[in-house]
């Protein structure tokens, strides 16, 4: 892979993991039965789902001009399904 892919994959990464703590957050505040909180990070958890998808977006426009590391396929992500 080379280094901008590396870099794009990274970013991507970065975003998804950022999309999982705010769900879990997301996850506590339902069960803590928080409506102010409830809605906060709901609109924190679509902010990082955005960011997850166009950092994705960019991954795979470089991998279809580029083709460096074609065994990384990004389609099964739960993140991006929606
Ligand atoms: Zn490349």
């Amino acid at each position: 892979m080379c280094s901008e892919g590396s870099a794009l994959l990274s970013r991507y990464l970065d975003a998804a993991e950022e999309y999982d703590r705010r769900h879990l957050m997301l996850l506590a505040a339902f069960r803590a039965r928080d409506p102010q909180a409830t809605e906060g990070f709901r609109n924190l958890v679509r902010e990082a789902q955005r960011a997850a998808h166009t950092a994705c977006g960019r991954f795979r426009e470089h991998q279809k001009g580029h083709g460096c590391c074609e065994a990384i396929r990004l389609d099964d992500d739960p993140v991006l399904a929606f």
